[in-house]
């Protein structure tokens, strides 16, 4: 069986008691129907980006949807682009195809590893954008109910960096049949998208990105720019997938290791002056064809997890015994928490341990894991 030091960017973890490549829907919901019922647990595998899996391995059924296509459903002026992708279609190929088409709205979310079944569970963002703001509706097999549904973008309850799908798969899950972790209750089989459809972005809504293109937050530019500044900016911060030719320890990662803690207003007005605060928005779309992001709301604000990280003393390459340690901060970004080459998951996890309680003594701020954790704990 292969062993999740191949099947995941961050290359640690031990071996999947069972492996399952499926290449049909029907093959798919026949695969996940036999673990649930034998009671095996069941990880839903797309690229291995946002999982941390033990080096004991995973005691379970793993499924992998092999699937690629994009179904373009209809396409003009006034009602825009709408499109269906499997599961398992890669990520970036989507936002690729999406730029070549006009489809607008995805081009800030360039460069994200992974598979567009894994966007909406954690409700995929980056220099503005969101997935929350495309996504029309999900087609899911419900393991609950033992049906295929279609949940819609207002039923899937988008937040920052989660979902009704994320949710549901979280231990304190009150859902007949949890725990559901580390794959949700509704396994995503394919994304409709509904998309604007034009030669330019959608609005710049993040100031480096646009200091990067020379314009201002608010303009449009022309989409494959966006995708090029985007692929740039991530590039020189380590946050890319790397050429397995040219081995780039920096990127090997699950990216951002923590979520951008969001605190009481009260709680952010305790931060000293310069740290970093951010309006928060609900991610649901004004109107829902539009790739816009929510109302800002009031109560809370969004601070930065890298701010907070390095003011707690821990520097780009932290290691917890030092400048050899095999996990390390990436040096190219606080956030990234990375493998060097030698690193075991409870490498990784004994480095998670240490920045999140230098950060606890430090602000009262407990830093939540972004990557879903498998037989790890922190
Ligand atoms: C270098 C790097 C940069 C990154 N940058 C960003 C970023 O900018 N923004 C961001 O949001 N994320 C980022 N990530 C995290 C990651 O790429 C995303 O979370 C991505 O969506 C994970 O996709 P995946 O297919 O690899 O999911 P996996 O890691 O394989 O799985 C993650 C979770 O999703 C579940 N899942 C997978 N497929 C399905 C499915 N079909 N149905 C239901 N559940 C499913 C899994 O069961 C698991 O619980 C980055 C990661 C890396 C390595």
């Amino acid at each position: 069986m292969p062993a999740f030091e191949d099947l995941t960017t961050f290359r640690v973890g031990g071996a999947a008691e069972t492996y399952l490549e499926v290449h049909s829907e029907d093959e798919f919901i026949a695969a996940i129907q036999t673990a649930d019922q034998d009671g095996a647990p069941l990880l839903v595998l797309g690229g291995g980006s946002n999982l941390l899996v033990a080096d004991e391995g995973f005691a379970g059924t793993v499924v992998k949807d092999m699937r690629q296509g994009i179904t373009p459903i209809s396409q003009d002026a006034c009602g825009g682009a709408s499109f269906e992708v499997v599961a398992g279609h890669s990520w970036d190929d989507l936002v690729q195809a999406a730029v070549a088409n006009d489809w607008v709205g995805l081009e800030a979310l360039s460069g994200i590893p992974g598979t567009v079944g894994a966007a909406p569970v954690q409700n995929i963002g980056a220099y503005g954008q969101e997935v929350a703001g495309a996504v029309a509706s999900v087609r899911v097999w419900d393991r609950l109910k033992g049906a295929v549904r279609t949940l819609t973008a207002s039923e899937l309850g988008f937040d920052y960096r989660t979902s009704r799908l994320k949710r549901s798969m979280s231990v304190t899950s009150q859902l007949p049949g949890a725990p559901w972790y580390p794959s949700p209750a509704y396994v995503v089989l394919s994304v409709a998208f509904q998309t604007r459809l034009a030669s330019l972005s959608a609005p710049i809504a993040y100031n480096e990105l646009a200091r990067h293109l020379g314009a201002e937050v608010g303009d449009r530019v022309p989409g494959d720019q966006v995708r090029a500044a985007v692929l740039e900016l991530r590039g020189k911060k380590g946050m890319l997938l790397d050429d397995p030719a040219h081995p780039d320890h920096d990127r090997w990662s699950a990216g951002s290791f923590f979520t951008n803690p969001i605190v009481p207003v009260e709680l952010a007005g305790q931060l000293p002056a310069d740290a970093p605060r951010y309006p928060v928005r609900s991610a649901r779309p004004a109107i829902t064809t539009a790739p816009s992001l929510g109302e800002v709301r009031e109560d809370v604000v969004k601070t930065s997890a890298a701010w907070l990280i390095e003011q707690a003393g821990f520097s780009k390459g932290y290691g917890v015994i030092g400048p050899d340690s095999p996990a390390r901060l990436s040096s190219r970004h606080t956030l990234a928490l990375t493998n060097r080459g030698m690193a075991t998951a409870r490498d990784i996890a004994d480095l998670a341990r240490t920045v999140r309680h230098g950060v606890q003594e430090r602000f009262g701020i407990t830093l939540e894991p972004e990557p879903v954790l498998v037989g790890v704990s922190l």
